[in-house]
């Protein structure tokens, strides 16, 4: 039982020795975690899972932790499951004998068609017993599917679903459903199944052939000991993650070699994309050059594009990745065929940071991030792109075979400066100026805004100028126009209901609740409700989308207060950038509960919606922790404005 405390991987271990890892073991341990809410329980069960596998079958580790992760590979290759729902209702329909009506209301009754595979297939009487699913099978065979183009693909898909859904039993249904689907729902984090990973390998340290007594290793650590070796390993795994998101490299090194190899053995590489620094909001000028207090620093255009991780390989491979470490190779072939122009004759690899923005060749202009969403994401052919783009380079994070993360801004930036050549409307350096004089940020901000950009990034760089892999670093600060208007920053929220239209709006949804992400309890923390900002366009579409994603009730990791219970929930599936007057504490929204007061949390005031934030995953919407800090700036700058107004 790997919820016990007392867990031991080898007694309670429920398989044989060196047998392939049955599915219903990784089945049942997601189904422990469905019922629980508290997030370290969570890692305790996953982490108990994990060292059973380590002891047992460790090549089984790599599928377990890809299946809990609901990845068939790092994200940057590009594959999904995500199967069409017509699919897995067809396999579900042909594998039982239900009536496509009968399968069909119940979906509707449950949101769920996991829950549905799984008691369609209960009821069901079999002849014969097909051989049990193993870890391993249903992971390539998920894998292979997530493969499969061409011919007749939906037919050879639904082959090789209805083959693994024959063998189900129990609760197997309902996770292989819902892993085709490509949400297993039961709040399980990427940060959460990496901390579990840390947990079980401080317990039951790989790597294998141990003698019996390692796997008590933990046991004889005193408390204290084994707090610091758990906080490392964990430290050690989710860094790594960041500078080379691949797990295929990152699992075998742990269990050949030891979470402590991985520092070593797996860097920042050409072809990998690593998660990308980002930056702190601030509230203007006065913020900025008090933070930066003593510190050189220099202050950049911030474009309005879309991030571009440019990397070449040493053997000559060009990646294009999103700030998402989505790939983007085939959406610019435009910029991928012109690279030699801007690439000095000395480069052999590099990995650049830099923002891909529309650019109005007639006007000579830059052009507003909505126009280049219009362009394909994917497979574009350079003949038939219409939106050009110009790269504007800001950053080199390696280059020929040396990771630079570690040097400071100053010294990044001159060697992009010495190796990259600019050129005109297609690559050009990141406008920018080295100066501490507040008049000069200030004019140089409205320069930006004219220039259409979105304010500035301000970067310090000497002094703690090092880029900070998957960091929202106090290094560098955004300033945007916006906050002459309100808000420093814009807000990313999670939509998890929707409230029905009313007169002009019948037939649609009018409103929705909004939530930001608490990823310490994995919450989602209601924030406010938005009305407003919406074209009939707008509401019409996501009237449309949102309907695929209802779900019978809030799930146990949403925070919301009763009063403003929406008519639908919605399972979290998109991502809003919106807008808002100000913060204030509130006695019935959620957001930051506990950060800020014991029993109040934070709502926004006036919200607007701007946009559909595609690159944006559910997990990287703002925080609870950010909305604190945005409250906390705001009631400073309140209070700096009363002191003034007393002063004068
Ligand atoms: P978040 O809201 O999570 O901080 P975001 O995607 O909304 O992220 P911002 O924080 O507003 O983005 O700004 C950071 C982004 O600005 C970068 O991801 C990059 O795409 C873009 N950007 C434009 N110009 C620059 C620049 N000169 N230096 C760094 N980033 C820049």
């Amino acid at each position: 039982d790997p919820t016990k405390k007392n867990y031991h991987p080898i007694r309670d271990a429920f398989w044989n020795h060196n047998q392939p890892t049955p599915y219903r073991a990784l089945t049942k341990t997601l189904l422990c975690i469905e019922e629980v809410s508290a997030r370290l329980k969570i890692i305790e069960i996953l982490s108990n899972y994990f060292r059973s596998v380590i002891v047992v079958s460790p090549k089984d580790l790599l599928p377990s932790v890809y299946l809990c992760l609901n990845k068939v590979c790092p994200d940057y290759i590009g594959l999904e499951l995500g199967i069409a729902e017509t699919t897995l209702l067809k396999a579900i329909v042909q594998t039982t004998g239900r009536s496509m009506a009968q399968v069909k209301s119940d979906v509707k009754k449950t949101g769920d068609l996991g829950i549905v595979a799984e008691k369609s297939k209960s009821n069901q009487k079999t002849m014969f017993k097909p051989a049990r699913l193993t870890v391993k099978s249903v992971f390539d065979k998920l894998k292979e599917i997530s493969e499969m183009t061409g011919h007749a693909v939906t037919v050879k898909k639904l082959d090789k679903i209805q083959s693994m859904f024959i063998a189900c039993q129990d609760s197997e249904a309902r996770f292989l459903m819902r892993s085709l689907a490509g949400k297993l729902r039961i709040g399980l984090a990427e940060q959460s199944v990496l901390q579990a990973l840390g947990l079980a390998c401080t317990m039951t340290p790989p790597p294998q052939n141990f003698p019996p007594e390692i796997l008590n290793a933990a046991k004889k650590m005193s408390e204290e000991k084994f707090k610091k070796t758990y906080d490392g390993n964990t430290l050690i795994i989710k860094t790594t993650y960041c500078e080379s998101p691949n797990l295929d490299i990152i699992i075998p090194i742990i269990l050949e070699v030891g979470v402590s190899a991985l520092p070593e053995n797996c860097k920042l590489t050409p072809g990998i994309p690593l998660k990308p620094m980002l930056a702190h909001p601030t509230k203007g000028v006065h913020e900025v050059l008090s933070r930066f207090d003593g510190l050189k620093f220099t202050c950049e255009w911030k474009y309005d594009g879309e991030r571009a991780q440019i990397h070449l390989t040493e053997d000559g491979n060009i990646c294009i990745y999103s700030r998402n470490q989505e790939n983007n190779t085939s959406k610019y072939p435009d910029i991928i065929n012109r690279l030699d122009s801007t690439k000095g004759p000395n480069v052999k690899s590099f990995v650049m940071d830099s923002e891909a923005v529309a650019w109005d060749r007639e006007n000579k202009k830059i052009m507003p991030f909505q126009i280049l969403s219009t362009r394909k994401r994917k497979n574009a052919n350079e003949a038939d792109i219409k939106v050009q783009v110009c790269v504007y380079m800001f950053d080199l994070l390696y280059l020929n075979g040396e990771s630079l993360v570690k040097r400071p801004f100053c010294e990044r930036r001159q060697l992009l400066r010495e190796n990259f050549i600019e050129v005109e409307e297609q690559f050009l350096l990141a406008t920018s100026l080295d100066t501490t004089k507040m008049e000069e940020v200030q004019d140089f901000l409205e320069e930006s805004i004219k220039g259409n950009c979105e304010g500035l990034m301000v970067k310090t760089l000497e002094e703690e100028a090092t880029y900070e892999i998957a960091k929202r670093s106090r290094n560098w600060l955004k300033l945007k126009k916006d906050y002459l208007d309100g808000v420093g920053d814009t807000i990313d929220v999670v939509v998890l209901g929707g409230y029905l239209g009313r007169g002009k709006r019948t037939g649609t949804y009018g409103g929705f609740l909004l939530a930001c992400y608490d990823p310490d309890s994995e919450e989602y923390q209601s924030i406010c409700k938005i009305g407003t900002g919406f074209s009939d366009e707008d509401l019409q579409t996501h009237t449309e989308f949102f309907q695929q994603h209802i779900i019978d009730g809030p799930k146990s990791y949403y925070r919301y207060d009763q009063s403003h219970e929406p008519d639908h929930w919605f399972e979290t599936a998109q991502v809003w950038e919106i807008k808002c007057a100000d913060l204030s504490l509130s006695p019935v929204h959620r957001a930051a509960l506990g950060i800020v007061d014991p029993e109040k949390g934070i709502s926004l005031r006036f919200p607007r919606f701007l946009r559909i934030r595609e690159d944006k995953s559910i997990e990287q919407s703002t925080s609870a922790q950010q909305i604190a800090e945005l409250y906390y700036s705001q009631v400073q700058i309140i209070n700096q404005g009363s002191t003034n107004t007393n002063r004068e």
